[in-house]
Order: structure tokens, then C-alpha cells, then sequence
């Protein structure tokens, strides 16, 4: 704590005239407003609501925009229609080139017939070089004999094309269920011959695990992402309904440390993005996990000088993603990453209601974090419109 001991004393005083009045309210906390004591003032104006208040800012600092991405960029967690149609296609690409999105990994996955067919439907177009996919398992039903099964699928899958597996979607651990109507565990040991085969046949696997931390905590005032949680009444992941999110984690990493051949790439930054000491000690722990970061850009930008470095330490771990693919959304990334402008819109304020900060990465990390580490986990890449 930074805070002087007037501040304190003021904040603590505070603290006490609003606890006797509000005591339905969550704990105040450090840096909350507080009034001086005994001033005991209150909004004269009625109080607008989050979703209302909008304020302008005034700060004046240099501006610089990134539209396009400095080098070509891999997006190894996209969503697209498997199988794609040469017309939907030709959209996806327009965007990507004045993104300087090269390739897109689409992870919404396929497997059997299906990939197949949506590897021919890639070939179809004009742009055969500009996406590829990954195998995907849904885990239904899970019983004897479905982890040997899935493992064959997968190999075949490999060699009709897909470069990877995944996205294994958050549904595992939250929801998938045994055949015998139990829960799931990420760890089920059915599952290993599956996770033994991703590493026989040097494909990574792509995993989202759990959600935010924030959505598995009561929806109140002290809720870093209330509002979301006000809109999708699908991402509330209240107790006693679902396992908590330490138990998810728990769970994760236990899958990780028992396949250490196997190259885990945890999506969303395996949702510790906003504890970026935590992330570090599982990067140094487990050598065959990796980051993806989708979705997380707003605690990245609230924290730019941690980011900073943790890209640069982990420089060689770091794949970047983006999960939903909207092609305005895309240069906040790139601004982050790329500038040290200070103080800059966010895109959803449902993820955040703060600013962003960009943490201004030197080339040699922005080359890793878009391409070359994506490269090097799968030899199998169009290499055609990367820098040699
Ligand atoms: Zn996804």
C-alpha cells in the first residue's frame, strides 16, 4: 500500500460512516472514494449508471493507432465455419490483408468426414495457404475404451491434415459428463491415450479451461465483471452448480504435469492474465505449456510494464490468438503491443471499464509472439508470406 497514513486514516473513517449506513454493500476497498471526515457530502446529481457514464477524457498525449500489424500474424485460435464456403472465405481474407493476418488456425475443429471436408473447401478457394485446422474431440459420453478411440481418430485426423487439436472448449470441466453421469475431470485418466497421442504425432493441443475468476464469484458491487455477468446469464457460474475455479486449475494443471510430452497451448492465458507471477511459476514448472492470448487484451493493457515483461521472459511461450474473429477489433491488439501510447479505448466495456496502456514490445518478441513460435510448433504451416 502506497497510501499516506491522513489518506488512511481518511479512508478508514470512511470506511466507518458507510458501514453502519450500507451494511448490504461489500467491503469498501483501498482507493474507493471517501469523503473527508466529516464532510459526510453526497452526490447532488442523480448517480449515473455504469452503463451511462461515459466520461470524456481531456488528457492530451500522442496518438498512434496500429491498423496493421507490424509483421504478418498467425491467429492460432479463430472461429470460422468448418466447412467454409469460397464466397465466406474471400470476406475473411479481405480483412486479413489489411490486418496483415496471414494465416487463421481454425479451431473450431473438425474431425472425421467433416475435416475432410472442410480442408477441400479451404483448397477450393483462392487462398489455400491462408487457413488451416485443427482436429476436435467432443467429449460425450466418456467411458471405457473412448480414450483408445479418440486417439485413432486423431491420428487420422493428423493424416488428413489437421495441424493440431482443439479448441477443447471450456464445456470440459464445466460440463462434459462420464457415460455414468458424473462430471468430467480434466485429469480423467481415459483420456490419456488421447493426450499421448498429441504428443506421438508432435501436434500441440489447444485447451480453454474454466472461464475468468471473476465469474465464478457472487455477481456484487465488488465484481470486476458485473456488467458482463449482468448481460450473459450463460457465464454466471454460481456454487453449487459448477466446480470452482481453483478446482479447474487444479485439475489443468495435474493434466499438464502428467503428459509432459505433450505441448498444451492454455488459451485465454489460462485465464491468469490478471496474475501474471502465478503464470509465470506454471510456465517454469511445466516446459510443454504455452499461452494463447485470447481475450484477455484488457488486463494485459492495465498492466503494461508487468506485461511487458513477462512477454520478454516468456518470449519463447507466448502464441498470439483471438478467439471471436471481428476484424475491427484486431488493431487494440496490435496497439498494444506494438506502441507505448498511454490511456486508450478498450473495445468492450463489458470486459473492462478501464483504459489501455500499451506495453511498446521490442520486434525481436512481436516476430515470436505472432509467427515464429506458432511456426515452430507446427512445422506444418504455410510458410509462404513470413519474413525468412
Ligand atoms: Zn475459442
Amino acid at each position: 500500500m502506497r497510501i499516506r497514513s491522513g489518506v488512511s486514516l481518511a479512508v478508514a473513517v470512511g470506511v466507518a460512516l458507510l458501514t453502519g449506513v450500507r451494511a448490504q454493500q461489500p467491503p469498501s476497498s483501498a482507493g474507493a472514494l471517501a469523503n473527508r471526515p466529516g464532510a459526510n457530502r453526497a452526490p447532488e446529481f442523480p448517480v449515473p449508471s455504469i452503463t451511462d457514464y461515459k466520461p470524456r477524457s481531456t488528457l492530451v498525449t500522442a496518438q498512434h493507432p496500429v491498423p496493421r500489424a507490424k509483421f504478418p500474424v498467425i491467429d492460432i485460435h479463430s472461429h470460422q465455419p468448418a466447412p467454409i464456403t469460397p464466397a465466406q472465405f474471400e470476406t475473411v481474407v479481405a480483412a486479413m490483408d489489411q490486418l496483415n493476418l496471414q494465416v487463421l488456425v481454425n479451431a473450431s475443429g473438425a474431425s472425421g468426414d467433416r475435416l475432410v471436408q472442410s480442408m477441400a473447401a479451404i483448397k477450393a478457394t483462392r487462398h489455400p495457404g491462408r487457413m488451416v485446422m485443427f482436429s476436435n474431440m467432443n467429449f460425450t459420453d466418456v467411458g471405457p475404451g473412448y480414450g483408445a478411440k479418440a486417439a485413432r481418430q486423431l491420428e487420422a485426423d493428423v493424416k488428413a491434415g489437421a495441424l493440431g487439436l482443439g479448441e477443447i472448449m471450456k464445456g470440459f470441466g464445466l460440463r462434459a459428463k462420464r457415460a455414468d453421469g458424473t462430471r468430467l475431470t480434466i485429469d480423467d485418466p481415459e483420456l490419456d491415450p488421447l493426450w499421448d497421442a498429441a504428443a506421438r504425432l508432435k501436434i500441440p493441443v489447444l485447451i480453454h479451461t474454466g472461464e475468468p475468476q471473476e465469474f465464478f464469484q457472487p455477481i456484487d458491487m465488488a465484481n470486476e465483471r458485473w456488467l458482463e455477468l449482468s448481460l450473459y446469464r450463460d457465464r454466471r457460474l454460481p456454487e453449487g452448480q459448477f466446480p470452482r475455479f481453483e478446482a479447474l486449475m487444479a485439475e489443468r494443471n495435474n493434466l499438464f504435469r502428467r503428459h509432459p510430452k505433450t505441448t498444451f497451448i492454455a488459451a485465454h492465458f489460462g485465464w491468469h492474465a490478471n496474475d501474471l507471477g502465478r503464470l509465470g511459476t506454471l510456465l517454469d514448472e511445466m516446459p510443454n505449456v504455452y499461452v494463447e492470448t485470447g481475450a484477455i487484451l484488457a488486463e494485459l493493457g492495465r498492466q503494461p510494464r508487468a506485461a511487458h515483461d513477462f512477454f520478454v521472459k516468456y518470449q519463447d511461450r507466448v502464441i498470439f490468438g483471438k478467439d471471436s474473429y471481428q476484424p475491427d477489433e484486431y488493431p487494440y491488439f496490435w496497439r498494444t503491443f506494438e506502441t507505448s501510447d498511454e490511456y486508450f479505448d478498450y473495445y468492450r466495456d463489458y470486459h473492462a471499464f478501464w483504459k489501455l496502456y500499451g506495453m511498446g514490445l521490442p520486434d525481436v518478441v512481436l516476430r515470436k509472439l505472432y509467427y515464429q513460435n506458432a511456426l515452430r510448433l507446427m512445422p506444418g504451416l504455410p510458410r509462404e508470406g513470413f519474413p525468412r
